[in-house]
C-alpha cells in the first residue's frame, strides 16, 4: 500500500559514485528533505507505522536519522533522543566504538535520556554494513531500552547489515538497492 511512496522516493534519491571516498556509491536522501510533498508522505507513513506501537521515545542516528526521527517524535508526541558521534554530548554518557562502511567511529548517548523499559524506535537514513545500527542498539541496551524496531529509508542489501541488528528486533527499509 506504500508502493507509491517507494516509487517516489526511488525517483528523488540521488547516487554519487566515489563519495565520500573512492569505491563508495553514496545514496543521498537530501532531495527528500527538499521536497515538501514527498517529505510529508514519508512522515505520514512513519506515523502510521508507529502510532499504535506504544512508542515512548524516538531515537535518531547522527545525523541524517534526525531528519526523519524528529518529525516522527512530533507526530507521536514523545521525546526525541539523538545518538551522536562520540565527543558531542555533554554530561553522563555511554560510548561505544564501531566499524562502518567507510572507516571507524564512535557513538554516544546521554544516559538519562531514556529510562529502563522505555519502548523505542530507531531511525536512520541508510543501512549499509550495519556497524552503526549495531552500535546504536548496544547503547540502547545499556540504557535498558526496549527496541521495538529499526527503520531505514534505504538498505544496501548486499552488505547484509541486518545481521548487526539484535535477534528479535524488527527492522524495515523502504528502498532496497
Ligand atoms: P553502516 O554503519 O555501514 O551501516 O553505515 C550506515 C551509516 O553510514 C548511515 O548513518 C549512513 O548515513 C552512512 N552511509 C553508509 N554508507 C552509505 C552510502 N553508500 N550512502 C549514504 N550514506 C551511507
Amino acid at each position: 500500500q506504500h508502493q507509491g511512496l517507494v516509487e517516489k522516493l526511488d525517483k528523488v534519491v540521488r547516487q554519487y559514485p566515489d563519495f565520500p571516498q573512492k569505491g563508495i556509491l553514496f545514496r543521498d536522501v537530501h532531495p527528500i528533505m527538499s521536497d515538501p510533498a514527498i517529505r510529508k508522505e514519508l512522515q505520514d507513513y512513519y506515523a502510521t507505522q508507529y502510532q499504535a506501537q506504544d512508542i515512548d521515545v524516538v531515537v535518531g542516528l547522527d545525523s541524517r536519522g534526525y531528519y526523519f526521527g524528529v518529525p516522527l517524535a512530533d507526530r507521536l508526541n514523545v521525546p526525541f533522543v539523538p545518538i551522536r558521534k562520540g565527543g558531542k554530548l555533554p554530561g553522563a554518557t555511554y560510548k561505544i566504538e564501531y566499524a562502518k562502511e567507510y572507516g571507524k567511529d564512535s557513538l554516544e548517548i546521554q544516559i538519562e535520556a531514556i529510562k529502563p523499559g522505555q519502548r523505542v524506535v530507531v531511525l536512520d537514513d541508510l543501512l549499509a554494513t550495519g556497524g552503526t545500527i549495531g552500535g546504536a542498539c548496544q547503547l540502547l541496551e545499556k540504557v535498558g531500552a526496549v527496541i521495538v524496531a529499526c527503520e531505514f529509508v534505504i538498505e544496501l542489501v548486499d552488505l547484509d547489515g541486518k545481521k548487526q541488528i539484535p535477534q528479535g528486533v524488527k527492522y524495515n527499509s523502504l528502498l532496497k538497492y
